[in-house]
């Protein structure tokens, strides 16, 4: 029996990983999900980027999700007359709004508002946090800062303020037309960058207009203590430890995703674990056991998904990264341990039928071998509630909509498959049953869970579940009635 992975990898596109025989591949070794990161290249590169994709979806008859990941207000500081300055510790620096190259002295921050924003004492931090300084009088439009740890400053280069909240808009031109164009795309998930407050994430949306789920990546300190209301106005979560290492202390993060990744389970909200996962594959074809074991880790933890950025969009291993993190998630898998653990931090979902019927589906499997809980679901509801069970046997989603089953990739341990509409309940248990067959997680002598909402084709109805031979199949067809 094919053993299944419950875990979704999600693997970003770049130079090493864009044409279609390496899209073919990522995806044979596992990748789940593809990310765009609109940081990098052009909508042409992206466009085709996309379109292979879609091709090899249609290869492999396999749902693919892909994630277009805008760059957001990403903050830097204007050009300098030389190619840099090393700045030393106690060196005093000022940034200003002045149209001018900058010196070893100052140098523009093409946004007054942020100037207008920062006090005395606000941290700011250069070049990805490799040199930081501190806030010493604010002038209102410019601010006189002193090293507090040196380096090299150089054009255009990124600063982040960890400890205001940026009075910036949450999308940039950019993004604006980034966003656009990667909901006419056909991108299942939409990621945003530096997100703030709720409200930047309503924003996006109103752009969106439905047309792809919203994933917020957690990347500034505000996001992190205003997380309850991120968290409802998000349809997912990225813990995105890169900037947010940056931004916070670096022994805060663990904490961080560990908290992330429960508030995350408990309203059945996807949840992917991102940056630095596997951060030596870029240049070998083995990690670290640090690398293995926070992989891991996230997985124990119950992530739904696992992230490669530069291992396999720029690095020179992408299918060894694709694949380390496969087989790390068959080994954490098998573990009773895991089991054990994912049990015992489950917490009851809010009631409903349909929450009812897939935590009894649930049960099911624990109780009686069952090889497969099969979800029949237009909108995706139902297998989300499942998948936020956590059960032990692989969740089948079978859907008529292409778009649910590409943004279903997402989530922990659903296996997306496209079924025909179907009207009658035994018909459903036929076409799970075949389904999961085809799949390779049952055999005609085993049992399947099925749940669907009868009648058919009125969505949120879910209220059947029922525990059949995979051989009934046999005894249906060709037959009508019940
Ligand atoms: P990025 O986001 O790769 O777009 O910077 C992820 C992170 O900051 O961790
Ligand atoms: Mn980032």
């Amino acid at each position: 029996m094919k053993q299944s992975r419950n875990v979704k990898i999600v693997a970003t596109l770049g130079p090493s990983s864009s044409d279609r025989a390496m899209i073919k591949t990522l995806c044979e070794a596992g990748a789940d999900v593809f990310r765009l990161n609109m940081s990098h290249g052009t909508q042409a590169d992206q466009r085709e980027r996309y379109e292979l994709i879609r091709e090899v979806e249609h290869e492999l008859s396999r749902p693919i999700g892909v994630l277009a990941d805008l760059q957001g207000p990403k903050i830097r500081c204007g050009v300098f007359a030389a190619d840099s300055h090393a700045l030393s510790v106690g060196d005093a620096f000022r940034f200003d709004s002045e149209d001018t190259p900058g010196d070893a002295g100052r140098v523009r921050l093409p946004h007054p508002e942020i100037l207008g924003a920062l006090t005395e004492g606000s941290t700011i931090l250069v070049n990805d946090g490799k040199i930081r300084m501190k806030v010493t009088k604010a002038h209102g439009d410019a601010v006189d800062a002193v090293v507090e740890v040196g380096g090299e400053i150089s054009d255009r280069k990124g600063i982040n303020l960890p400890d205001v909240v940026l009075p910036v808009a949450a999308l940039s031109d950019k993004d604006r037309s980034d966003l656009e164009f990667a909901c006419e795309l056909g991108a299942d998930w939409i990621a945003l960058s530096f997100v703030q407050r709720a409200a930047d994430i309503e924003e996006a949306q109103e752009l969106i207009k439905g047309r792809a789920l919203v994933m917020t990546k957690v990347e500034k300190p505000a996001a992190v203590k205003d997380f309850a209301s991120i968290l409802d106005a998000s349809d997912g979560i990225m813990v995105a430890r890169g900037d947010l290492g940056v931004e916070m202390e670096l022994a805060d993060l663990p904490a961080i995703q560990k908290r992330l990744i429960r508030d995350c389970r408990n309203v059945g909200k996807p949840v992917v674990v991102a940056t630095q996962m596997l951060e030596s594959m870029i240049s070998s074809p083995v990690p670290t056991r640090a690398e293995i074991s926070d992989v891991a880790g996230a997985i124990y933890d119950g992530a739904d998904a696992v992230m490669l950025s530069a291992e396999s969009a720029a690095g020179d291993f992408p299918v060894e990264a694709v694949t380390t993190m496969a087989n790390v998630a068959l080994k954490v898998e098998t573990d009773p341990h895991y089991r054990e653990m994912i049990d015992t931090s489950r917490t009851a979902p809010a009631a409903s039928v349909a929450t009812a019927i897939t935590a009894a589906a649930r049960e099911v499997a624990e109780a009686v071998d069952v090889k497969a809980i099969c979800c029949f679901t237009h909108s995706g509801t139902t297998a989300k509630l499942a998948a936020r069970e956590r059960p032990n046997a692989p969740i089948i989603a079978l859907t008529p909509m292409v778009r649910t089953a590409r943004m279903l990739t997402m989530y922990w341990g659903l296996h997306c498959r496209i079924s025909d509409e179907v009207t009658r309940f035994k018909l459903a248990v036929v076409s799970a049953a075949r389904a999961a067959k085809d799949m390779g997680m049952a055999d005609e002598d085993d049992r399947i869970a099925v749940t669907a909402g009868v009648p058919f084709g009125r969505p949120g109805t879910t209220n059947i579940l029922r525990i059949a031979p995979v051989n009934e199949q046999a005894i249906y067809e060709g037959e009508s009635g019940y």
